[in-house]
């Protein structure tokens, strides 16, 4: 096959048992080879991925992340041969504490520093440096660079990103407010200026991130001024499996009246609440919105919960502005429910929100994604797709091409 002259960025994102991943074609763009290694660690991991357009299934069973990662490559160089042409590679790492404020080139000085950040986020950053350390293994000499879910939230001023607790938890073991989700509130904050033909740095925004996890996020000319998640991915609103804020003496409670200890309702919070919690049903919004559409209570009750928490994150949030041009969902129900969003905009008529059912309905093929009515004089509430992976892509090459491979390596 004929050498291309275009380059290409290998894009992976480590999660606790899984590893994503994506190779893009630059400057297009183009997804040459994307795909999933799930549940690895254990008897049952795969790997599915999608080579220059052919599906691919490869079993991984008991494999690290180490030995998913080569498996992955392995995939890559035989599919692509000489069409393979990576010449960097961008990380997405969850937790980087105070250490990060933007994407940075990975030397053994940041390694260590993502992993002084697992104490912070127990279940990614590890697997994050092993991701690290297989891929300088497979592909020595080429550059990589890591991209912070809270490098976007760094900007938060301190009286946002403090609890009011004694001062010395910040001063002794930086416990305060770090947000999640920075890249893709960072990505669609910027689509969404394009859409409306407006200089990102002049738009005030909030953004609505509803995946498994979710977060809101407050943008005032271009900077993120306060996030709903805070030292860890549990704080905010409601979510797939998390409960999102609760009375913090409820651990107590709980120890005291029903047994459970610190662990127990640790992992009750964050595996067994949320939309799973309330509803009974799945954690999945696709299940929980068939299950009411068929007439089950719990899981029309766990839909109302998630949009009015929804909305409440989002109007607290807005404390965090001087005005507001635009509210924009995204993320699997961000851009895919309309119920969702219909239902959380039916609790921000206080902002001048409205949304048009039919635009609503449509969201995401509709022009710009705009789903408030076109004589709507209050902000505009729009559906954008986020894309974390290509954001990684193009943060990794706009730093590399101001740092470039020879001046710091
Ligand atoms: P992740 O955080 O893993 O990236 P996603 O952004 O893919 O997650 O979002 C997953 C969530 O999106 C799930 O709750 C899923 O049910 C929901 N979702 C996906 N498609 C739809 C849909 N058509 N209607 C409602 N919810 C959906």
């Amino acid at each position: 096959m004929e050498k291309s002259h275009q380059h290409q960025i290998l894009v992976i994102n480590c999660g606790s048992s899984s590893i994503k991943f994506a190779l893009f074609e630059l400057p297009k763009g183009d997804v040459v080879a994307n795909g999933l290694a799930d549940r690895v660690g254990t008897a049952d991991a795969a790997l599915d991925l999608v080579v220059a357009g052919h599906p691919l299934q490869i079993t991984l069973a008991a494999q690290d992340h180490g030995n998913a990662l080569r498996e992955i490559i392995k995939a890559l160089e035989a599919n692509l041969g000489d069409r393979l042409e990576i010449t960097a590679i961008g990380h997405r790492i969850v937790h980087g504490g105070e250490f990060f404020r933007s994407a940075v080139r990975i030397n053994e000085a940041v390694v260590k520093q993502i992993d002084e950040c697992s104490k912070l986020a127990p279940l990614h950053n590890p697997a994050h440096v092993l991701g690290i350390r297989t891929a300088f293994e497979c592909f020595p000499g080429v550059p990589q660079v890591a991209v912070f879910d809270t490098a976007f939230h760094q900007t938060l001023p301190p009286h946002a990103f403090l609890y009011a607790i004694p001062y010395e938890y910040y001063e002794t073991l930086a416990v305060r407010r770090y947000g999640m989700h920075g890249t893709s509130h960072h990505f669609v904050g910027m689509q969404a200026a394009a859409a409306l033909g407006r200089p990102f740095e002049s738009l005030s925004l909030l953004t609505a991130h509803l995946g498994n996890g979710c977060s809101v996020c407050a943008i005032r000319d271009g900077i993120s001024m306060d996030t709903s998640m805070g030292l860890t991915p549990l704080e905010g609103v409601m979510m797939g499996t998390r409960s999102g804020d609760v009375d913090p003496n409820l651990h107590l409670f709980l120890q005291e009246n029903a047994g459970l200890s610190l662990e127990q309702t640790t992992t009750m919070l964050n595996r067994k609440s949320g939309l799973l919690g309330v509803s009974g049903v799945s954690n999945d919004m696709r299940a929980v919105s068939a299950a009411a559409a068929s007439g089950n209570a719990r899981a029309a009750l766990a839909i109302d919960l998630f949009s009015y928490r929804l909305a409440k994150g989002m109007l607290a949030l807005a404390a965090a502005l001087d005005r507001l041009d635009a509210i924009v969902f995204t993320g699997g129900i961000g851009e895919n429910s309309a119920v969702i969003r219909s239902k959380t905009c039916a609790h921000l008529g206080i902002l001048g929100i409205q949304v048009d059912d039919a635009r609503n309905a449509v969201a995401g093929k509709s022009s710009e994604g705009i789903i408030s009515p076109a004589s709507s004089s209050g902000p505009q509430v729009m559906v954008i797709a986020t894309n974390e992976e290509w954001m990684i892509a193009r943060s990794t090459e706009s730093l590399l091409s101001e740092d470039p491979p020879s001046a710091s390596s």
